[in-house]
C-alpha cells in the first residue's frame, strides 16, 4: 500500500480540501485493512474488500480514497448511522473489524502541538501523529452480508406494476401480490410536478 503521506495526498485532491476528516479516514482505512489482512487494497485484493460506512462526512470520502471501494462498484455501502465509524470486511477470508473514531481525540489533540492555537488546525495536524488507541477504538466483528447486496451482476430485476420503473438487487417490495418500487410502496422521496414522459407498463408487448 501507498505511504501515509501519498493517501493523504490522494483522498485530499479527491475531497477537494484537506480536514481532519481526510487524516481520520486515511489513518482508519490503512490501520483497519491492516487488521483484516489486505495488503493492496486497489489491485490484488479489491475484488476481497467491502466496507460498510456509518456516516456521510468528510472521513467517508477519504476512506473510499484509501479503498477504492465505491457506492458504483457496490464494494462500499452507507448506512445513515450518523456515527463516525466504518467496518471494513476481508470478503475471502471472513474478517472485518468495525473502526469507531474516539471522542475522546478531539480532547487529546491538545497534548500535541499545544502551540497550535487554532483547535481546527491542531486537531488536523495532531490526528496525523497521534497513536492509533488514542484515536480509534477497533472492534473484531463477523458482517452477513446478503447475497443481493454483493458486487456483481444483478440477481434480478422486476419491474414496478404501479410506476413502472425497473427495480434490482431485490430493493422490490410485495403488498398483496403486487410488485412494487418502494417509492410506490411509500417511500417516494419527491413530488411530481409534471407527468413523466414514459412509456406506461400496459403498453409495451409482452
Ligand atoms: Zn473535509
Ligand atoms: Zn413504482
Amino acid at each position: 500500500m501507498e505511504s501515509f503521506s501519498q493517501l493523504l495526498a490522494e483522498s485530499t485532491r479527491i475531497h477537494g480540501h484537506i480536514c481532519a476528516g481526510q487524516v481520520i479516514g486515511v489513518r482508519m482505512a490503512m490501520a483497519a485493512l491492516e487488521r483484516i489482512g489486505i495488503t493492496d487494497p486497489k489491485g490484488a485484493d479489491r475484488k476481497k474488500l467491502y466496507v460498510l460506512v456509518e456516516i456521510d462526512r468528510c472521513a467517508t470520502d477519504a476512506i473510499q480514497s484509501v479503498t477504492g471501494c465505491s457506492l458504483g462498484k457496490r464494494s462500499l455501502r452507507w448506512l445513515d448511522f450518523g456515527v463516525m465509524a466504518a467496518t471494513f470486511v476481508n470478503l475471502d477470508s471472513g474478517r472485518a473489524v468495525r473502526a469507531v473514531a474516539r471522542e475522546e481525540a478531539r480532547a487529546l489533540s491538545e497534548n500535541y502541538y499545544p502551540e497550535v492555537v487554532d483547535k481546527y488546525q491542531r486537531q488536523l495536524e495532531a490526528y496525523t501523529i497521534m497513536p492509533l488507541d488514542e484515536l480509534f477504538v477497533f472492534q473484531e466483528v463477523r458482517v452477513e452480508i446478503p447475497a443481493c447486496d454483493l458486487p456483481g451482476r444483478p440477481l434480478r430485476r422486476v419491474q414496478c406494476s404501479l410506476c413502472g420503473d425497473w427495480v434490482q438487487d431485490c430493493r422490490e417490495r410485495e403488498r398483496g401480490g403486487a410488485i412494487l418500487c418502494r417509492a410506490c410502496d411509500g417511500e417516494r422521496y419527491y413530488r411530481e410536478v409534471a407527468a413523466p414522459n414514459r412509456i406506461p407498463p400496459s403498453s409495451i408487448a409482452p
